[in-house]
């Protein structure tokens, strides 16, 4: 495990975290604080490992916006700032929820935070995931609230955002264990819905499907963007990017993820860290 270049990414994506949080604020352009928060990331010696996530209210995840999609925070907007850092390949994946000019939701804010801290205090080489999910339950069963079923924490591989690994928010009865060597993220999605998310629209974020044999322009994207996830606003320098993703979604080159939303519009709020468990110790890189 390259520890370092992932100490690195970590140090960068809580910094570029920090940095959301003061950004959003009532009558900022979408636009302009994801933009803001990539800039400061590839300023400190990294790559985006995904295209920033601003995801508002319902909407849980993978909503990233383009430069004309006229969006701008409003007053008690409960926004899930999800974004990561890589470092030749080595990935931090954090996230935090901003409740913007009101204090409405602070409970559910508070209790996804506190899912995501109880969670790590339980790490330990040979933990089931299943458990995990049992404490991360319980944590917001507590607060009143539920977990979203259907999204999870995974573990991260090189120039890879989920690999393998699963780790839920509830107990799923997994017996996977979490074994020294191995770097992942847990995030706990808090909602006072039911839990669960369906898929939505697309929501401007893209990954290559389709990895050999490509021509012409999307071998150059895939030159770029690798195995890793994203944007449309990245791709301008692509002559007719608009149609180019269209058609390599079309015809299955590359897939554009749909914005995931609670299905009853109930409100969403999310905590993410990045793991690095090793020999002796575990590592939270984004704290
Ligand atoms: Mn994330
Ligand atoms: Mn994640």
């Amino acid at each position: 495990m390259e520890i370092k270049k992932y100490l690195e990414a970590g140090k960068i994506g809580k910094e570029a975290r920090e940095l959301g949080k003061e950004l959003i604020k009532e009558g900022a352009s979408y636009y302009e604080v994801a933009e803001k928060i990539e800039n400061y990331i590839r300023d400190a010696g990294a790559k985006p490992a995904f295209p920033v996530n601003l995801s508002v209210n319902h909407e849980a995840a993978h909503y990233s916006p383009v430069k004309d999609d006229g969006r701008y925070f409003r007053r008690g907007d409960v926004v899930k700032l999800d974004l990561g850092a890589q470092i030749d390949g080595y990935i931090s994946d954090t996230a935090v929820t901003i409740e913007v000019g009101t204090n409405k939701w602070r409970d559910l804010i508070e209790a996804s935070a506190e899912a995501l801290n109880n969670a790590i205090k339980s790490i330990k080489p040979g933990i089931e995931v299943g458990k995990i999910g049992k404490i991360i339950e319980e944590s917001l069963n507590f607060y009143g609230f539920n977990p979203i079923r259907n999204l999870t924490g995974h573990g991260l591989g090189r120039y890879d955002l989920h690999h393998g690994l699963v780790i839920p928010n509830y107990d799923d009865g997994s017996r996977e264990k979490l074994l020294p060597g191995m770097a992942f993220a847990i995030e706990p999605f808090a909602t006072n819905g039911r839990g669960y998310v369906r898929e939505g629209k697309g929501g401007n974020i893209y990954i290559f499907r389709k990895t050999k044999d490509l021509k012409g322009l999307y071998e150059e994207m895939f030159e770029e963007f690798k195995t890793l996830p994203f944007a449309a606003r990245w791709c301008t320098h692509y002559p007719d990017y608009k149609s180019l993703l269209k058609k390599g979604s079309f015809l299955g080159i590359i897939y554009h993820f749909p914005i995931l939303r609670e299905r009853k519009k109930f409100v969403v709020a999310q905590t993410e860290h990045t793991l690095l468990l090793t020999e002796d110790s575990i590592i939270v890189t984004t704290k």
